[in-house]
């Protein structure tokens, strides 16, 4: 999904164009909690440099892709998921890609069921 101005909801979220529930930030990363959640907690991960999707990334963007796999964790620390908790990155059109910006959902506070539908 992107708006007429060429940004992605996502990038005006960073820009603080638009609010967001910002639960963690630092130089490379961004989370914030989704905005229809489907679990108790449910937070976004994102990086603040633009990729698309998984699919667009490059060998080059392996460390931020491990960073943000740590933010994923720092954040289910801070928010307390000590039950445990689910990260998904869907990846284009099949993957259940809506925005067109890299993400990690965080989800936890209830049991996760398996296959995902
Ligand atoms: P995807 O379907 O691309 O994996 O996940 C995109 C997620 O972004 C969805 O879970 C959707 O609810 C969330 N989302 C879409 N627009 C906004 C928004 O404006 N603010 C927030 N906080 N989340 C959003």
């Amino acid at each position: 999904m992107q708006m007429a101005t060429g940004k992605t909801i996502f990038q005006r979220i960073i820009d603080r164009e638009i609010p967001a529930e910002i639960v963690y930030e630092d130089e490379r990363c961004l989370a914030f909690r989704d905005i229809t959640p489907q679990a108790p907690t449910h937070v976004l991960v994102i990086p603040k440099q633009l990729i698309p999707s998984l699919a667009d990334a490059t060998d080059a963007d392996s460390e931020l892709l491990g960073h943000l796999l740590t933010a994923a964790r720092k954040v289910a620390v801070q928010l307390g998921l000590t039950n445990g908790y689910r990260t998904v990155l869907n990846c284009g059109r099949d993957g259940g890609q809506s925005v067109d910006h890299l993400h990690i959902h965080v989800l936890g506070g209830r049991p996760m069921s398996w296959p995902p539908g």
